[in-house]
């Protein structure tokens, strides 16, 4: 279960905002494609440079 970088919380899987301080997890993705590299508030399922399929790139 992922901790939250702030307050250190357990947070569930499928939220993008820890319960407890409420801030917005930020997600880092690279493209393997064209290489820019993102950081977004929620997953990012394509590449909006090359529509490259970013889902199996996560880490
Ligand atoms: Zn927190
Ligand atoms: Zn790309």
């Amino acid at each position: 279960m992922p901790v939250c970088p702030y307050c250190q919380v357990e947070m569930d899987d499928d939220l993008d905002t820890c319960p407890n301080c409420g801030i917005t997890m930020i997600y880092f993705f690279k493209c393997q494609r064209c290489g820019q590299e993102f950081a977004t508030t929620g997953i990012l399922k394509f590449c909006p440079l090359c529509d490259a399929d970013l889902s199996e790139q996560m880490n």
